[in-house]
């Protein structure tokens, strides 16, 4: 067997790519980790202390993704500017449909938490800078050949470029992943047609911990509770999809302006808008592969899927299935078998790939259910809020969805040598 530079290189030091370190440098400290990341992040380079800003760009996790980052030993810090959700409300704005999640109900401090993603970024650089994960910063991975037992990759930075070989590459670059195309995975594309716009915004009501879904005849919303995890606050992260030219014509309005509309469209339940902070936008595309491996190769996080960001499913999904190539790949190792071999690979999506398709197809049929407007599907759509709220076994179906407990979760005990596998269906 040829010896390589490094066991694992991971290309993209994004959320998943930094989790994915952290989890193999706990579980199997006995391997050498490689992160190569485009941006001069490093976990050397931090800054020294973390002040929170007005304008942070936030993600929601689920109670299981607080349960992951228990297991990695994450929680504790993370959880001082986490804000917890206490209740969801799931309303469809024009119709009677309307249903209420409450954590107490589930005998749980929280059915999820929103998270800045800065914040959660520096919680991971520091965490890994207690380990010995590599990271090669900026650089970029530009190439990768296979090598009969592993992978050679190019490396491209200023000073030029060099190959570094390893077992197995995962690719980590994002949702426009530059070499999920350079190596020829499927993507299956579909455009949503719509803008998610997203801003903080400051209500004269408090959030009381509540995130609220709702859905409207122009595209679905999200407004999260923002702000001190101790103090209810009056902060929401908005997350608005819109059609471009509802999102071009909102852009072009003054910020009362722009209040006013958000007020038409969700409602008093939060009272008056009084501010809507840095606005940003994405076009919304449902990105999937089918086959998310190759010899020496596995796609994770964005690049293997995109989804739509009101369901709040994406980054969850991921960390699931970050946990599941961990416990691969800590079977394969006490198998004596190498990493990037096919057959490791596909166990690994064979275990995965149950929950991806169900999140994909839980997220995609909740944006394009309560977007149509044909009255047959409206009044089902009600009638389906109203049961959720009616029949408590199919509420509790989806209080788990929501809470990131509807598929199988690989947890990684804090000694960093055990780990169990939950099978949380229903
Ligand atoms: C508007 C919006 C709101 C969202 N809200 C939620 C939410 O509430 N809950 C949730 O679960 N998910 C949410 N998501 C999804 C979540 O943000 C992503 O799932 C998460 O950020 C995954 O990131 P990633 O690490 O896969 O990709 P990225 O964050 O895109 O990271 C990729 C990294 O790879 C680097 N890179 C790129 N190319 C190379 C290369 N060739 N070599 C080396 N490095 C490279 C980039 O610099 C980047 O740092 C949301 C997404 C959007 C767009």
């Amino acid at each position: 067997m040829i010896k390589h530079d490094t066991d694992i290189i991971i290309a993209g030091g994004g959320l998943a790519g930094a989790t994915l370190a952290l989890a193999l440098a706990r579980t199997l400290p006995q391997l050498r980790v490689t992160v190569v990341e485009t941006f001069p992040l490093s976990p050397e380079a931090l800054p020294d202390s973390y002040q929170p800003s007005y304008d942070a760009r936030s993600t929601a996790l689920a109670w299981g993704s607080r349960l992951i980052f228990e297991e990695l030993g994450l929680w504790q810090r993370l959880s001082e500017h986490a804000t917890p959700i206490r209740h969801i409300h799931v309303s469809d704005r024009g119709h009677f449909g309307a249903t209420r999640l409450d954590a107490a109900d589930h005998q749980q401090e929280a059915l999820g938490y929103v998270a800045d993603n800065r914040w959660m970024g520096l919680c991971l650089m520091r965490e890994l800078l207690q380990t010995s994960v590599v990271w090669e910063a900026p650089a970029e991975v530009t190439d990768m050949q296979p090598l009969p037992d592993g992978v050679r990759v190019t490396l491209g930075s200023k000073n030029g470029e060099r190959e570094l070989t390893g077992q197995c590459l995962v690719v980590a670059d994002g949702g426009r992943s530059g070499l999920r195309e350079k190596l020829g995975f499927r993507v299956d594309e579909q455009a949503y047609d719509q803008h998610a716009l997203i801003a903080n915004v400051s209500t004269s009501s408090s959030h009381n911990y509540t995130a609220y879904e709702r859905f409207t005849d122009a595209g679905p919303m999200a407004l999260l509770p923002h702000g001190s995890p101790r103090r209810a606050g009056n902060t929401a992260a908005l997350v608005w999809t819109l059609d471009s030219g509802a999102l071009d014509d909102l852009l072009s309005l003054s910020n009362e302006d722009r209040c006013q509309r958000l007020q038409q469209r969700f409602g008093w339940r939060l009272g008056r808008f009084t501010r809507i902070g840095e606005c940003s936008h994405y076009p919304l595309t449902l990105k999937t592969v089918d086959e998310s491996v190759r010899p020496g190769v596995v796609l994770v996080g964005n690049a293997a899927h995109t989804l739509h960001p009101v369901a709040g499913q994406g980054f969850n999904l991921a960390l699931r299935g970050l946990m599941a190539l961990v416990e691969q790949f800590r079977m394969a190792t006490e198998q004596q078998q190498p990493l990037g071999s096919l057959q490791v690979l596909k166990a690994y999506q064979a275990r995965h790939r149950q929950d991806w398709q169900q999140t994909v197809r839980f997220s995609d049929s909740l944006i394009r259910l309560f977007g149509t407007h044909l009255p047959v599907v409206t009044t089902a759509r009600d009638a389906g809020l109203m049961g959720l709220d009616l029949l408590p076994g199919a509420k509790r179906w989806f209080a788990r969805k929501a809470m990131g407990l509807g598929g199988r979760r690989a947890d990684i005990r804090a000694s960093g040598t055990a780990i169990t596998e939950h099978n949380n269906h229903e």
